[in-house]
């Protein structure tokens, strides 16, 4: 008997960073990629950059060199070629078919606005709309937003339409392929200090976009599709990302794509307490750079040690 021998890559862990070239790089980033980069290196893994430009109106070339040149100056160093995601659209496209087949998809005129109004007219009214982990309103169905006489006409006009995930049989579907139930292996840990096996509730976010109106894609499938395709085994991240995990999980189950190792690291927050925003424009690394900070300062300042 031969035994199976996989080659090196195929044991060799693979972590990555994959920030969107939509803004300057700041601390939260800084955090995560040290963090992400740290851990690769004690793995003795293999360390990605991947550019997450979806939405091609707000990423921009010049981000992308930013980018790399705030990790250059950080002392990270990771493997070209880099991935751009607007340069693989037919693989996202691809991945939509697979669940398209199996029925697992459903067409959806009702824009984000209209889904907005709707849960501010029901909460006035004393009936408070569900929201999903990242306090966006659920989406109840075209049907609940349209009249049967708007949709046809939108659908006559040809109207653009997203594609959303048909959660309830998505779930049904993917209980039927895997015997566990939806989980999985987090290092790091969620808001509620979560770790360990975490069981996946991927129905917290209703009929989540799988491509939207002006792009084949999402960032939930996007990110599925190319931890699989680059075979990434680590995924290092902050804990804003941790509940989406679960919609995550749920698409490899249903893709049969393999599972990575989840590790959600805490926020660097602002002064006032809240995420930081790329907008923020004294956090930014470049900002920060200019007025003499050193890239140990940066590591003072998201909290790791020296
Ligand atoms: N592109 C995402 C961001 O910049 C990160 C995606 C991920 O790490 O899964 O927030």
């Amino acid at each position: 008997v031969t035994p199976f021998n996989p080659p090196l890559s195929m044991t060799q862990p693979v972590f990555r960073f994959a920030p969107s070239p939509n803004g300057r790089l700041h601390l939260g980033h800084a955090l995560s990629a040290l963090v992400n980069f740290e851990r690769a290196q004690a793995a003795g893994g293999r360390f990605l950059l991947r550019f997450e430009d979806i939405d091609t109106e707000r990423c921009r070339p010049e981000y992308e060199a930013a980018i790399r040149e705030d990790l250059a100056w950080l002392g990270i160093g990771f493997e070209e070629p880099v991935r751009r995601q607007s340069e693989h659209f037919d693989a996202y496209r691809a991945a939509l078919a697979v669940l398209g087949a199996r029925g697992l998809l459903v067409r959806s005129f009702a824009t984000r606005r209209e889904i907005a109004t709707a849960a501010a007219q029901a909460a006035a009214a004393g009936a408070p709309w569900p929201l999903d982990p990242d306090g966006v309103p659920l989406f109840p169905g075209d049907a609940a937003l349209l009249t049967a006489a708007e949709m046809d006409r939108r659908a006559a006009t040809g109207e653009p339409a997203a594609t959303r995930l048909a959660m309830q049989a998505a779930i049904a579907a993917a209980g039927a392929i895997a015997a566990t139930p939806l989980a999985w292996t987090e290092t790091g840990e969620g808001p509620g200090g979560e770790t360990g096996t975490v069981a996946a509730r991927p129905e917290a976010f209703g009929d989540v976009v799988l491509a939207r109106k002006e792009t084949p894609t999402s960032y939930h499938l996007s990110v599925v599709v190319d931890d699989a395709l680059q075979g990434v085994t680590h995924v290092v991240r902050g804990a804003d990302l941790f509940a989406a995990t679960a919609v995550h999980r749920l698409l490899q189950v249903l893709l049969g794509l393999p599972a990575p190792v989840y590790h959600h690291h805490r926020l660097v927050l602002g002064p006032d307490g809240r995420k930081l925003a790329k907008s923020n424009r004294d956090t930014s690394l470049a900002d920060l750079r200019a007025g003499g900070a050193t890239p140990a300062d940066i590591r003072r300042m998201v909290g790791l040690e020296l």
